[in-house]
């Protein structure tokens, strides 16, 4: 069974690639920072989606814990064939950009880009010492920013400015593991409807229903989930660095 770690894989877009995940018949290990029960509730449906899983207690923003994940996930299944960063956190407080505050700054740079960074180089180490399967692929990497790479919201200037980061970490990683036969892909989710989006929702709605995207529906954690499967299965195996946009079409210009 090939074996993935998903992080903050307990609610949301992470339980919704978990699960499909599952249902392709891998196991899965379900990082998640506090909510127990929540992960314990993913286990249990990525096991009825047909794959196996295990709960993982870690804050991705942790030198000490980002070491711990990657060692138990390999110590379960015996190698990492897929690393999905998908943790990540809102401001606490949406604040302007003349007013936003260093605490936030900092907990949104370390929780949604150092942690990132610095799990996609123990995963690399790790899967750089594994052997090749029959493609040649030691193992892939996706990377879970946003549309926030790119779209200005100056309300939280510290959530896009760690997205946009992680759009060059897929292409620094991508571009140095190309050779070792791993693969790296940004994936940026739209307006997905989890615990994130659910103090926002009516404001989405009536966004949304006003033509915000193209295909006018929220997306669900599974239309993520969706694309993380087809990056398991190796659909893509002549891209890395590949940004695959999940959005109802946000990213498209129309006149
Ligand atoms: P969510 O519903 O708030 O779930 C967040 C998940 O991350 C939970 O599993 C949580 O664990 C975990 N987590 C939080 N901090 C962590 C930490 N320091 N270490 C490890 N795990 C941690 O969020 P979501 O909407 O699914 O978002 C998932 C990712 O997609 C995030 O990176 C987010 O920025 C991105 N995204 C979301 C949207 C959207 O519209 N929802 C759009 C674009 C991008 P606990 O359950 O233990 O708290």
């Amino acid at each position: 069974m090939p074996i993935a770690l998903v992080t903050g894989a307990s609610r949301g877009i992470g339980r919704g690639i978990a699960v499909s995940l599952g249902g392709l018949g891998w196991k899965i290990a379900v990082n998640y920072a506090g909510n127990q029960a929540a992960a314990d509730e993913c286990v249990a449906l990525v096991r009825a989606a047909g794959g196996d899983a295990m709960p993982i207690q870690g804050d991705i923003s942790l030198a000490a814990d980002r070491d711990r994940l990657i060692k138990a996930t390999v110590a379960w299944g015996g190698r990492l064939d897929l690393l999905v960063n998908n943790a990540g956190i809102a401001p606490t407080v949406r604040a302007d950009l003349l007013e936003a505050g260093e605490e936030s700054f900092d907990r949104l740079i370390a929780v949604n880009l150092k942690g990132p960074f610095f799990l996609t180089q123990l995963a690399a180490r790790q899967m750089t010492a594994q052997a090749p399967d029959a493609s040649g692929s030691r193992g892939q990497v996706v990377i879970v920013s946003s549309i926030s790479a790119y779209t200005a919201s100056t309300n939280r200037g510290d959530y896009c400015v760690a997205k946009a980061g992680l759009g060059m970490v897929t292409k620094l990683f991508a571009a140095r593991l190309a050779d070792s036969g791993i693969r790296v892909y940004e994936i940026r989710p739209g307006v997905i409807a989890t615990d994130m989006t659910g103090t926002v929702k009516a404001k989405y709605d009536a966004l949304i229903a006003d033509g915000l995207t193209p295909i006018r529906r929220w997306g669900l954690p599974e239309d993520i989930g969706r694309a993380v499967a087809a990056v398991a299965r190796g659909d893509l195996p002549f891209s890395t660095g590949e940004v695959l946009n999940v959005d109802g079409g946000f990213h498209l210009h129309t006149l």
